[in-house]
Order: C-alpha cells, then structure tokens, then sequence
C-alpha cells in the first residue's frame, strides 16, 4: 500500500469511528490531545502563550483547534481551515416506537439534511448519538456518547412486485416510507421504551437517569478502498468528514508560521447553519476575538487581524459522473484523482473570487499539487457551503474549495485516494505559511 492509501485507509478508520457528529467531534479531540493540543473552556478565563496548541468545544458536537503563531496576530493574522462535522440522515423522533400489527417494530424517524433517501433502504444500520443524564445540578446534566455498534436495524424496501414503477422513480414519504424495522415482537417483548431500555443497557446506566437523547441512524458498513487499482474511496460521510480529517491533520502535522492557524469545524451545515454550533453563529468570531484578547491584544489589533487572515472553507465538490456527463459544465469538469478543486459561481454561493483562487492556486502549485475548478451549469442551481454563511459573520478573505466526490449525500460516497492525500498536503503548506 503506497502513502496515499495509507491516509485513505486513516481516513476511512475515522470515519468509520465517527457514527455521529459527536463521535468526529470527540475524534477530533483525541488527536488533538495526543498531539499536545490543550483543552480551553468555554466558561474560562484563556490564558495562551506563542505557539501555544488549544481546543475549544460547544456542544460537543463543534471543536475549533488552534496554535498560536509566531508572529503578531494583528500583523500576521489566522490560517483558518472550516469543515463540518454533520452528514444528513435520520434523526430519531422522542418515543419513537411504533408497533406495526403487534407483530412489528419500527421507530419513527425524521429526515436530517438532504440525503438520496432510497441509498438508505436495504442496509444493515445501527443507532448512535448522544444521551443526557440526571445529576445534582438541573442546569448542568451529563452527556453521554452512545454507539448501539450491532446491525439492529434496518429500512426494507417494498417489493418491486408490490412496486411496479420503482424503477422510473418514486416519491419516497419520509414519514410512511422510511422508518426502520427494529424486531418482531413476541412474548414479552419490552416493546414500551425499547429505545431508552437499550441505550440504558448499552451504557450501564439506570433507565430513570436518561433524561434525553439524540439519536441519528447510520449505515454499518465499514468503508473501503475500491477500484481496479485501489483509487477510490467508498464510505459515507466523505461531505464532509474528509475535509475534516485532511484538515486536522494538516493542522497536527504543520510547523506553525507566524500567523496563528485555526481548524474550525462546525456542525449543523446540512439544516442551514443557524444554531449556536453553526457557520451562522458567532462561535468562530468569538474564539478569535477571544483569543486576541488572551494574546493582550485590543479590538482595533483584532480588527487587523482579520484583515490580515485568509479562510478556507473546505467542503467537498462534485466529480464527473461517468454516467451523466450532461449534467455538468461544459468546460469545467472536475475528475476524481485529479486534483482539489475550486467551488465559483457568479452568485458567490461559494466565496471564491479571484484574489482566493490565486492564493490557493498559488500554495497547491508550490507543491505541484493539481487543482481544478468546479462551476454549475448556468441553468442549474447548486449548493452551498459553510464559506458564505461565515463570511456573513467574519470579515475575511475566503474561498470555497473541496475534493471532486461522486453520490454525494448517499449513504456511501465515492471519492479519490490521490485527492484525499494532496488535499492534505495543500492544507499543511497552508498552515506553514
Ligand atoms: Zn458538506
């Protein structure tokens, strides 16, 4: 296996260890941590010193780290890489048991974000999240990563003798269509709390403690590197959690510059951003200020600071599909394994504009990495990233690039080993600078 594979294969541990985006978040902490990063409170006065390594957590569901850089930070500025830690799915609904005939039963579940719904049907998938636990102090109570790991569910597809037209499209109801088979039921089946009583098991903890939960499916499948010559990466969740590991690695592995290097990765980029986690929220503006402030920095410093600071904000792009090559732009086509590739369009859903590109060009080019570029066709609409959402809340130069995937927002997403690596590569140089 050559480099290249080898960090796909990391990539692919990682998310296979990240059912939830409170698993990658607390991923993305035991790296940090093992590679020297300390733990800021939120609640806390900070105290930081030059090159300095730290972490902040909301919601334990976001995590921003951070090395102070060498230089002044109102000269010098923040190297900021942003990703997001969500993937869209199923979120389980409170008392979510439903029993179908007294012989069935299934959980009710609503749709997070926008998947390719009919990817999720026929899987063997599991359940993963977060719990809240009783304590002394109401305000304050105790969570609870929870993995159930075990295939126990899964959502059957009707029969296509039951189904006639399945194969000329049909409207999936997210509500009728989509809601997991979890068991028969038969003796004395403990149908009532079934949810609680498992997480509860799995956890050693007593079922009157559980106060909440959050609770996502996903599918069980452990990623792989596919292809004839072993290109390709073939796993859920590549929108956006490879962005997130190349990001952290870089971000581990670069020598700290002058300039004060920050990942930042947000959750909630799949249901518009508007949480507190979010892109939309002031999380990152306030860290940064925060951080000046800790470095005796006064607000017109910070103010330079920005000015001074470039962001990349790192989702993933779309590759061409060998199948649907009409789909795409004439002239800008960006192929799996060749390269990075810069998000543009006129409306500015990505922030790109020419000033970024040619920073970004110009780093990749520094170490003979390839880039592409990625603009919709001019009568289709694409999507959008977490890059202008921040830019409506942060004053800094950005721009929007990714890796070019296939099937994104399907259950299993097909990217390429090579990208992953030199995505990676262009993301430390980034943080050397
Ligand atoms: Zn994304």
């Amino acid at each position: 296996m050559n480099k290249e594979q080898d960090f796909a294969k990391n990539l692919i541990d990682f998310i296979d260890e990240s059912p939830s985006s409170f698993h990658a978040t607390k991923n993305v902490e035991d790296i940090l941590i093992k590679k020297g990063f300390k733990k800021l409170n939120l609640q806390d006065r900070w105290d930081l010193e030059k090159e300095g390594k730290y972490y902040t957590i909301k919601n334990n569901s976001a995590i921003v780290g951070f090395e102070i850089g060498k230089g002044e930070i109102e000269k010098d500025g923040f190297n900021l890489i942003g990703a997001h830690t969500d993937s869209p799915g199923f979120k389980i609904k409170p008392n979510p048991e439903m029993v179908v005939e007294n012989k069935y039963l299934k959980l009710n579940t609503e749709v997070y974000g926008g998947p390719i719904l009919n990817t999720w049907f026929d899987r063997p998938l599991s359940i993963a999240g977060r719990v809240s636990l009783k304590t002394d102090n109401p305000l304050e109570p105790k969570e609870l990563l929870v993995d159930i790991e075990d295939p126990i569910t899964t959502i059957p597809n009707l029969a296509i003798h039951m189904n006639r037209k399945v194969n000329e499209g049909i409207k999936i109801n997210p509500q009728s269509d989509t809601l997991p088979l979890v068991s028969n039921i038969n003796g004395n089946f403990e149908k009532n709390n079934f949810l609680i009583n498992l997480i509860a098991e799995k956890l050693d903890i007593k079922i009157d403690d559980i106060l909440d939960f959050e609770l996502f499916l996903y599918g069980t499948e452990k990623g792989s590197l596919i292809g004839l010559n072993k290109e390709f990466i073939s796993i859920g969740k590549l929108d956006n959690l490879a962005m997130i590991h190349a990001g952290l690695y870089g971000l581990v592995d670069g020598k700290v510059g002058m300039a004060t290097n920050v990942l930042v990765c947000f959750d909630n980029e799949e249901v518009g951003s508007r949480t507190k986690q979010g892109a939309a929220s002031p999380m990152l503006r306030t860290v940064l200020e925060r951080i000046s402030l800790a470095m005796d920095k006064d607000k017109e410093d910070y103010y330079r600071a920005l000015s001074n600071s470039f962001m990349i904000s790192a989702d993933q792009a779309h590759a061409l599909h060998p199948n649907n090559t009409e789909k795409y732009d004439p002239t800008n086509k960006p192929i799996m394994n060749e390269g990075p590739t810069i998000k543009l369009a006129a409306n500015q859903a990505y922030t790109t504009d020419n000033f970024s590109s040619a920073v970004y060009e110009g780093i990749c080019k520094s170490i003979d990495v390839p880039v592409q570029k990625f603009v919709n066709r001019s009568d289709a609409q694409g999507g959008s990233t977490i890059g202008p959402i921040s830019s409506s809340q942060l004053d800094i130069v950005s721009i929007d690039i990714g890796n070019p995937i296939l099937a994104m927002h399907s259950i299993r997403e097909l990217g390429g080993v090579l990208d992953h690596y030199n995505i990676y590569k262009s993301f430390k140089e980034f943080y050397e600078i």
